[in-house]
C-alpha cells in the first residue's frame, strides 16, 4: 500500500472504489493533470474481478447489438489498446467468437439478422465444432471480439496508481465524509470533490437515496480441459472463454440471479454445471466457482452524475453486465465535466 501523507493539502478529487469505473476515472483524471486519490477496500466486493471482460457484439437470445453503432466495438478495442500502452501491461485480447443457436427465439433472431445490412456480417464457422460441443441448428463466427483480462487490468491499474502515490487501501465509511463547507473532508484529506465508484454495494449510499438498485448476482466456473483451441470464445447462450497464459483453463458463465439465499446460489451453480455438461463433449473438470454481483440500477441505464443535495459528491454506477463496453464513454464525458469545473456550483 502506498503510504499516504494526510497533510497533503487540497487535492482535486477522491475516488471511492478501484473497480472498472474507479480505475478508468482515475486514469483519465491523472492523464488530464488532476490530482486524485483512490480509496479501495482491496476489491472486497469487486464485480470487475469476477467478470470475463467480454465485449460480445451481439448479445442474448435476440442477438441484440451491444452498442448502437457497430464501429464502436473497434473504437473500444482502440481505447483499451491505448490504455495498455499507457499502463505498460497486456490485458486486451481479441478472439474469434463462435455462436451456436438452438432455441426458437435464437433461430428466429438469426434468420432476421442475416437479412440486415447493418451490424457484423454473420459468416458460418470455418471449422466443424460438432466433436467438441453441441452446435445447435445455426452457427456463425465473428472475428476480433475484444476481451479484457480483468485480473491483469486491475493489477496494472493498481501499480499505475501506486506509482502516482494515489492509492489508499481502506474502506470508506459514508459517515466519515464531511462536505459541509463546499469541500470534501475525509479523515483529514481535503478534496474539491469525491466520486463514489462502489459498484453493487453503492446500493443504500446516503448521498444518493433516490437511486434504486436491482443488482444481478452471478457465478462463473473455471474449467480445465484439453483439445479446445485458444483465442476462441464459444457461446451457446452461455460463454466459454479462454484464460490468458493457460492452454487448458477456460471460464464458463455466467449465471444470473437476484436473491441472495443459499438456495438460489446453489441452484445457480447447479444450473451452470448442468448447462456446461449438456453443451461440452470434451472431458473437462471444474476447478473453481467464482461469484460476483453486477451493479445494476432499477432504471437499467448507468449513472454518472452528482448528488442532488451535495454538488461536490458524485457517483458512477450501474454499469450492469456490460461494463467493459459502457464504462469508457461514460467516464470520459464525466472527466470532461471535472476538467472544465462545471460541477463547482458553490
Ligand atoms: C459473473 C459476472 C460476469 C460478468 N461478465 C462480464 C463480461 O463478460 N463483460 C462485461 O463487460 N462485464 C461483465 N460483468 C460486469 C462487470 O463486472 C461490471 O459491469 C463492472 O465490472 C462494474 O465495475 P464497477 O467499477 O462499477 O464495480 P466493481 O468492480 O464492483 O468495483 C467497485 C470497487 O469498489 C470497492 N468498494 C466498494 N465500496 C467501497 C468503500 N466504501 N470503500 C472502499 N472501497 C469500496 C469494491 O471492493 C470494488 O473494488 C460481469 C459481472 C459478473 C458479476
Amino acid at each position: 500500500m502506498a503510504r499516504f501523507n494526510r497533510s497533503i493539502g487540497l487535492v482535486d478529487g477522491i475516488i471511492v472504489g478501484q473497480g472498472l469505473a474507479g480505475s478508468l476515472l482515475a486514469h483519465e483524471c491523472i492523464q488530464n493533470g488532476l490530482t486524485i486519490l483512490v480509496v479501495d477496500d482491496k476489491h472486497k466486493t469487486s464485480s470487475t474481478k469476477v467478470a470475463a471482460g467480454i465485449m460480445n457484439p451481439l448479445v442474448g437470445p435476440r442477438l441484440t447489438p451491444l452498442l448502437q453503432d457497430y464501429d464502436a466495438i473497434q473504437r473500444l478495442s482502440k481505447y483499451y489498446k491505448a490504455l495498455q500502452n499507457s499502463l505498460g501491461a497486456s490485458f486486451l485480447h481479441e478472439h474469434r467468437l463462435i455462436r451456436f443457436l438452438s432455441t426458437p427465439l435464437e433461430c428466429q433472431s438469426y434468420r432476421h439478422r442475416i437479412t440486415r445490412s447493418d451490424g457484423p456480417k454473420l459468416v458460418p464457422p470455418t471449422q466443424d465444432w460438432s466433436h467438441r460441443c453441441v452446435i445447435g441448428e445455426h452457427q456463425f463466427e465473428l472475428h476480433a471480439v475484444p476481451q479484457v483480462d480483468t485480473t491483469v487490468f486491475l493489477d496494472a491499474m493498481k501499480n499505475f496508481l501506486m506509482r502516482h502515490n494515489a492509492l489508499i487501501n481502506q474502506r470508506v465509511s459514508h459517515n466519515d465524509i464531511d462536505c459541509s463547507e463546499g469541500q470534501v473532508n475525509w479523515q483529514g484529506l481535503r478534496a474539491k470533490w469525491l466520486v463514489f465508484c462502489e459498484g453493487a454495494v453503492g446500493d443504500g449510499n446516503p448521498f444518493f437515496p433516490e437511486k434504486k438498485f436491482k443488482n444481478a448476482m452471478g457465478h462463473v466456473l473455471k474449467v480445465r480441459m484439453e483439445g479446445m483451441p485458444k483465442k476462441t470464445i464459444l457461446n451457446h447462450g452461455k460463454w466459454l472463454c479462454p484464460v490468458a497464459n493457460s492452454d487448458q483453463d477456460f471460464l464458463y458463465g455466467a449465471s444470473t440471479f437476484w436473491n441472495q439465499t443459499m438456495n438460489q446460489q446453489a441452484q445457480s451453480i447447479r444450473g451452470l454445471q448442468s448447462s456446461l455438461q449438456s453443451f461440452l463433449k470434451l472431458p473437462h473438470a471444474i476447478v473453481s466457482v467464482h461469484e460476483g454481483t453486477r451493479p445494476c440500477l432499477a432504471q437499467q441505464r448507468p449513472f454518472a452524475g452528482w448528488s442532488q443535495k451535495h454538488s461536490t459528491i458524485g457517483m458512477i454506477n450501474g454499469l450492469g453486465g456490460q461494463g467493459m463496453a459502457v464504462a469508457p464513454d461514460l467516464v470520459r464525458s464525466f472527466c470532461q465535466q471535472l476538467r472544465v469545473n462545471k460541477v463547482m456550483k458553490t
